[in-house]
């Protein structure tokens, strides 16, 4: 019983500093990315080159789907990429 209980602690340990090292992640992501949106998933969107001279990003994750870009008002359009 005792033996269970240290390793459940142990792992809502693990659990929440697993958290903890996402938040960063994030952090860090946006403090990287400083200019660019964040996707609609909630993560930041990386820019890349395509179509047009403008701005355009997309999630950093590819699986996600979502890229943006910016209009000739300057507005940030979301479009989703299906594959
Ligand atoms: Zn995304």
């Amino acid at each position: 019983m005792g033996t269970y209980r240290k390793s459940a602690a142990r792992s809502k340990r693990t659990a929440k500093r697993r958290e903890m090292a996402g938040m960063f992640f994030k952090w860090l992501l946006r403090f990287y990315y400083k200019h660019s949106p964040e996707c609609h998933c909630g993560w930041a969107m990386k820019p890349f080159v395509k179509y047009t001279d403008g701005h355009q990003w997309k999630c950093i994750w590819k699986d996600c789907g979502w890229e943006a870009f910016e209009d000739s008002n300057g507005d940030i359009d979301f479009i989703k990429i299906n594959k």
